[in-house]
This record gives structure tokens, sequence and C-alpha cells, in this order.
């Protein structure tokens, strides 16, 4: 039996990032981190309770203690698809890092699984762990720490490219939050490590968005790094946090 899985919050929403982006997913959020990037807009402290919309998109949560069991959840699921048929295209797994509970993951995805579609959101960090669940997650979407916006305390590119070349042969894109700061020298750096795997890999350049709500880069600067990436790579798109944009969760 593995560890107990805790979830900050499960909700409908429209997938503002990335390669799904305009998507209607079921947001699966768990707790914790390995990580503690600057731009976190994420309360993912361990706690007892699990905050679930009462109805899917409606924006109002309540309470349920934890931890839940994979019965809950694929009850919830399948509950969700009954009142809204069709509406959904997957499960977004995210966090908080959903690969630290990489054992119960293991379990928990064949059956969730068979519900929708699985799509796996990860600071990408955790290369081992993705070997144990990945045969069944239909979606990576991985996002690449830059020191110029993350802040993280170690650099990570090394674990990046592990874990990108862990991804081969899936449905990965890659992600990068960029800023004001960011310098040329980075965005070589997610080039090289994309190219070493796959070059036709889509890597999404994400505006950084400030916690004041404006964006944290000029548009001419978003530009110059678009340019540059699309010197490296023939896939490279600019994507803000859309969902914000809506308003939405
Ligand atoms: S990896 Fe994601 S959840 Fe973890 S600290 Fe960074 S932004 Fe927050």
């Amino acid at each position: 039996m593995s560890d107990p899985v805790y979830i900050s919050e499960i909700f409908s929403s429209i997938q503002g990032e990335g390669m799904l982006v305009g998507r209607r997913q079921i947001f699966v959020r768990l707790m914790e981190c390995n990580l503690d990037c600057r731009y976190c807009d994420t309360d993912f402290v361990k706690s007892d309770i699990c905050r679930l919309e009462t109805k899917p998109g409606s924006g109002i949560f309540h309470n349920l203690p934890q931890p839940l069991t994979l019965h809950n959840i694929s009850a919830l699921l399948h509950d969700w698809l009954m009142q809204l048929p069709a509406a959904h295209h997957s499960v977004s797994i995210t966090g908080g890092e959903p690969l630290l509970y990489a054992d119960a993951l293991a379990e928990w995805f064949p059956e969730i699984r068979r519900i929708l579609p699985i799509h796996l959101e990860t600071n990408g960090t955790m290369p081992f762990a993705l070997k144990q669940v990945k045969e069944y997650v239909d979606y990576i979407s991985m996002d690449m720490k830059l020191p110029s916006t993350a802040v993280c305390t170690e650099q990570l590119w090394d674990l990046h490219a592990l874990f990108l070349r862990e991804c081969h042969g899936r449905n990965v894109s890659v992600k990068v939050v960029i800023g004001e700061d960011t310098p040329d020298g980075e965005i070589m750096q997610v080039c090289d490590v994309i190219s070493a795997v796959d070059a036709s890999l889509p890597l999404f350049l994400q505006p950084l968005s400030l916690a004041n709500g404006a964006v944290g880069i000029s548009a001419a600067h978003i530009f110059h790094l678009q340019e540059l990436a699309s010197s490296r790579l023939p896939d490279v798109r600019v994507i803000p946090q859309m969902h914000k944009l809506l308003g939405a969760l």
C-alpha cells in the first residue's frame, strides 16, 4: 500500500498554460513541492483539508478531510462527468510537485485514465519518479526553471536534461517563464537541452506574471527571446497565463 496522497484542491477550469491551453480540465492540485520558486502563487503547504469545488466551475468550495482515496477521486470524476458530459478534455494532475507522490500515482493513474486522459504538470526535476508513472500519462507539461525568474536555490539544468530524456517518446512540451532579466544564455541553454532530446518538441515562453497582475517583461524583450529560441527550435510559442485573463481559477 503506497503513502497517502494529500490534495490541496480539486476544481474545474480552463487550462491557461502550455500545449493544452483553452481545454477544459478537472484540476487535481497536490500538496507539497521540492522547489521554492520566486513567482510561485500556489499554497502547497500540507494540511488535513482538501478544498473541493461544490459544482464544477462554480468557484465555490467546501472542505473535505484528508487523505482522499482513489475510490473518492474516481467517484467524484464520474459525478462531474455525469453533470457535464463531454465538457472536460482531461484531468490535470498539478501541484506543488505531483511526482513527490509517484508511488501512489502509479496506482491511481490506471484507474483515473479509464475516466479521462491524464495531463501531468511538473517542474521537471524528478526523472526517476517520472519513470514510475509515465506509461499512464497522456500529456506531460514540463517546466524548466530559469535562474532569472524562478530563482531556485540550485541550478537545475542537469536534472531538467535527465527528466526530458526520460520523457522521450511521450507527448511532452516544455514551458519556461521569462522576465525582463532573462538573458540570452538561459534561452540558449533551454534550446540545448531540448535539442539534445528532440528539437521538434514545443517550447512555450510564458511571460512572467507579477503579484500586482502586471506582466514582468516588455514586448520588445519577448520578441527578442522568441526570435532567439526560434533560431534553434521550429515550434516556439508565446502564451501568457490565459486563465488569469479570464478571471478563472
Ligand atoms: S515548482 Fe511550481 S509549485 Fe513548486 S515552487 Fe515552483 S512554481 Fe511553486
